[in-house]
């Protein structure tokens, strides 16, 4: 039976050698085409600048950054600042004037993710004003602090402090300077850990720590425990001796919850073999991203053996119906293997990526998939793709956006 998920994937796998025909004189030009349609198309307007750096326009400012970095677009990184500057300023001052103080704090839907990219454009551009949008991020911390600042759930990565707790962790590493100060950092993740600990005893939860976002207990990377955990075991050096033992209990619990080599969306459901998801957002391709951070950790084997399972899903199942996207698309699948590489070294994995990437080009890929909406996003659309194909240039840096793993 046809998959309505994902693509059958019929290339053979890995025999030793890598894809001809993807080295920087075939890439660099195709990445400077998608980003001169990108930007032909993105809406740049200040009404337009809803969405934050998940489709908002404020992710191809990030996208532009992300190329700029990148020693094959030497030529082009000026000019790629500049107009990542112009985007990020219109998003910024439409998020100075925002009313509501959470949606600030949001990282990936709101303005903490835009005040840290326009502190990178700023600061990759040698302006010393990158302080004012650092310092702006910095101030948010007290708004995500009090344990229940929002009503739907206060822990996950779009709005949450997670996500806030993954801005402070990629400016430090882009900036390579401390963000928050250590009594701030605790504070956060302190609020996150007990959040966490009354919930799951509140609601009977099997898990020493569990969260929920508008009423659903999700597992995956998007407003999931993962990405919770994930961040926590970031900053385990702040946590009490008490707290580090309960978010590591609950990082086992939650491999534990594993069922072939995937992760259901939500606590305690069945997968359904024909129609599970595996996206970034929901399963394993997102899930994977702590078990690499707690094998970076500790590297007790049974974390890396269930990234390397995941890997084998994506692989079989990874060719996404849903567009070129990171969030739930090919994209985001083959950026499973870009980490696998970084943690094993097995050139295996390149191939692999290479793979996915040819598939975006093929008419299969084209016309078997569903409609998007926001088609040059960073999250759903082309501005991720464009990272993905420039991270597998260098896949020894690769990193998936704005979800620092290697810091
Ligand atoms: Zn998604």
């Amino acid at each position: 039976m046809e998959n309505a998920r994902c693509f059958a994937n019929r290339f053979t796998d890995y025999k030793g050698a890598l894809l001809v025909g993807q080295g920087v004189e075939t890439v660099v030009p195709t990445v400077n085409a998608f980003i001169d349609t990108i930007l032909k198309n993105v809406p740049l307007g200040p009404s337009d600048c809803d969405g934050g750096l998940y489709d908002g326009p404020a992710g191809a400012a990030y996208m532009l950054y992300h190329v700029s970095e990148c020693a094959f677009f030497t030529y082009y990184r000026d000019a790629y600042l500049k107009i990542a500057k112009q985007i990020i300023d219109v998003s910024m001052a439409y998020v100075d004037g925002e009313k509501d103080k959470n949606m600030k704090a949001a990282f990936l839907l709101g303005g903490a993710g835009i005040y840290a990219v326009a502190a990178m454009v700023y600061k990759a551009l040698g302006l010393a004003d990158f302080v004012k949008p650092l310092t702006k991020f910095r101030s948010l911390w007290e708004v995500c602090s009090p344990i229940n600042f929002l009503e739907c759930g206060s822990d996950e990565l779009f709005v949450g402090r997670a996500g806030y707790l993954c801005g402070a962790l990629v400016l430090k590493q882009k900036l390579g300077i401390e963000i928050l100060s250590k009594d701030q950092i605790q504070a956060i993740c302190g609020a996150v850990v007990e959040s966490g600990k009354q919930y799951a005893l509140r609601k009977r939860k099997p898990s020493p720590l569990m969260y929920s976002y508008y009423g659903t207990e999700y597992l995956g990377a998007a407003h999931g425990l993962s990405s919770v955990l994930q961040m926590l075991l970031c900053y385990q050096d702040m946590l009490t001796e008490g707290d580090r033992d309960l978010v590591w209990q609950s990082v086992d619990f939650l491999m534990n919850q594993e069922q072939n080599c995937n992760w259901p969306a939500e606590l305690g459901s069945v997968i359904e073999r024909e129609n599970e998801l595996i996206h970034w957002c929901h399963g394993a391709p997102g899930v994977a991203y702590l078990f690499a951070k707690a094998y970076l950790i500790n590297k007790k084997p049974q974390y890396l053996d269930t990234c390397i399972r995941s890997g084998e899903l994506v692989w079989q199942k990874g060719l996404l119906k849903k567009g070129p996207g990171i969030c739930h698309g090919v994209s985001g699948s083959a950026y499973v293997f870009l980490l696998l590489y970084r943690l094993t070294g097995n050139s295996k994995y390149i191939y692999r990526a290479q793979r996915f990437a040819e598939f975006l080009f093929t008419e299969e890929f084209k016309v078997g998939s569903c409609s998007i909406t926001s088609v040059y996003s960073l999250f759903e659309g082309l501005s991720g793709t464009v990272c993905f194909l420039v991270d597998l240039l260098q896949p020894d840096q690769s990193e998936f956006p704005l979800f620092s793993v290697f810091v």
